[in-house]
């Protein structure tokens, strides 16, 4: 199964793809940020010099899209301020100098139940903060809330990930398939979908068979699901291009819900809905693929929230000869930092490190209208004419030319023979719309 545009990338798997999941080392001290997710940061619910234990709500839910923020570890609030975001420059965090791990800490209750209804999966994903990275890290209880069984008629389950160097989610989906399955299972029965899709790229061989078996072994249990093979071009992990694939139409964000009935979610949401569900355990860990050829020991991280990226790197044995950069979250659509000082946050899934040499220096060139970009681009856009609205500063003309249905995949920039950085100025004209348009809300109130 395909969609139009995308590229085939080299996925650099070869540093990591068969080493284990390591536990990161505890950590002394995390900064946790306030802003875990695309929604609302929360506000602190705690002072400077209070005492927290490991899973306290330490950050309180404001606005319909948000979340509480656990504590990672117990330890003692050091302080409350701003601090670097490894997605924008800087949001409010909390530190905690934190105690050594104690065996108290890790004990959780287990919940026997093997049947949930919607409204209870729901509100164990808003009690321990689930975050769907899907839907462009939204807390999950926001888009599963008001489902009723039988409204939905497709629940695609994504395994699917094609940037280079990155599988933490194959990782994950190897060490945990049973209770990635039993939480699609409670979710299935809950919603009662008529067809339950497990999107799986065509390279995760050994995941497509481990799968197959796990169904062949209950197939009563399994009888709506079926495992869907899809292209190992990237962005194919976009929930509107899966959804498009899968279901052989294209589908828009406001049809995907509403016409075609599709909930979508990925393997790691569904292994930290299980968590939640049998355990009560807020999401306060993130794994991660820690490679690229410019760090020491590449190696398959789990870590908790708040951990520094210094740290991580640190971990893995440092870097090796002269890095040029180093990005979180993928080299396409991910973030390139400025500092080390970044903490973890939840939707986090990989650090590459990236050496000098194999990164091209020159600059940009002007466009030389090859079109390459619009032939590329998954969503059907003319990248090269909204490239030219931003940089003349018409960022009003962008909405007519389709900025919002532009997702952000980097593909336009990766393929442009000029090395122009396409999406860097639909992302700059997207943010100076959105503050044109809160400019003039605030102007009409104050009328
Ligand atoms: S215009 Fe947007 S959606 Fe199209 S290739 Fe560029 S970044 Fe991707
Ligand atoms: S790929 Fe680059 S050079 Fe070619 S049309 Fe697009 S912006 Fe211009």
């Amino acid at each position: 199964m395909d969609f139009h545009g995308g590229l085939k990338l080299p996925l650099n798997h070869e540093l990591t793809i068969d080493k284990p999941l390591t536990l990161a080392r505890p950590p002394k001290k995390v900064c946790v940020l306030l802003s875990q997710h695309s929604g609302s940061p929360a506000v602190a619910a705690v002072e400077p010099g209070a005492r927290v234990r490991l899973f306290d709500v330490i950050g309180a839910s404001i606005g319909a899209v948000s979340c509480d923020v656990h504590a990672p570890v117990s330890g003692v609030v050091e302080s409350i301020g701003d601090f670097v975001h490894p997605y924008y420059k800087y949001c409010q965090g909390i530190t905690i100098a934190a105690d050594p791990p104690s065996e108290a800490d890790q004990t959780l209750g287990f919940n026997e139940a093997e049947r949930f209804s919607i409204e209870e999966i729901c509100d164990a994903a808003r009690k321990c903060s689930v975050i769907d990275t899907v839907s462009n890290n939204r807390p999950l209880h926001v888009k599963i809330s008001g489902l009723k069984p039988e409204a939905v008629n497709y629940l695609i389950v994504s395994f699917v990930q094609n940037e280079p160097y990155i599988h933490n989610m194959e990782t994950i989906s190897h060490i945990y398939l049973d209770e990635i399955m039993s939480s699609i299972s409670y979710l299935s029965a809950a919603l009662m979908p008529a067809f339950v899709f497990l999107a799986v790229p065509y390279h995760m061989i050994k995941l497509i068979t481990a799968i197959d078996n796990k169904l062949a072994q209950n197939r009563a249990s399994y009888k709506n699901f079926k495992i869907v093979r899809v292209t190992d071009k990237y962005p194919q992990a976009n929930e509107l291009l899966l959804a498009s694939s899968i279901l052989k139409t294209r589908v828009t964000q406001s049809a995907l819900a509403n016409t075609h009935k599709c909930l979508i979610l990925d393997a790691s949401t569904m292994f930290h809905l299980y968590e939640a569900l049998k355990f009560g355990k807020p999401q306060i860990e993130c794994h991660l693929t820690v490679s690229g050829y410019g760090i020491t020991k590449p190696a398959n991280i789990k870590a908790r929230i708040g951990a520094f990226i210094s740290d991580i790197i640190e971990q893995c044995g440092g870097f090796c000869g002269n890095v040029n950069s180093v990005v979180v979250d993928g080299l396409m659509s991910g973030y390139s930092q400025f500092t080390l000082d970044a903490p973890l946050i939840k939707p986090n899934r990989s650090i590459t490190v990236i050496p000098t040499e194999r990164l091209s220096s020159s600059g940009e060139e002007r466009c030389m209208r090859c079109k390459k970009c619009v032939d590329s681009c998954p969503m059907g856009l003319d990248p090269a004419r909204l490239n030219f609205i931003s940089r003349s500063g018409a960022h009003e003309k962008a909405e007519g030319a389709g900025i919002y249905s532009c997702i952000e995949c980097g593909v336009c920039s990766y393929i442009c023979p000029s090395r122009i950085n396409i999406t860097h100025s639909i992302i700059l004209s997207k943010k100076m719309i959105m503050e044109t348009n809160v400019r003039r809300r605030n102007n009409d109130e104050s009328i």
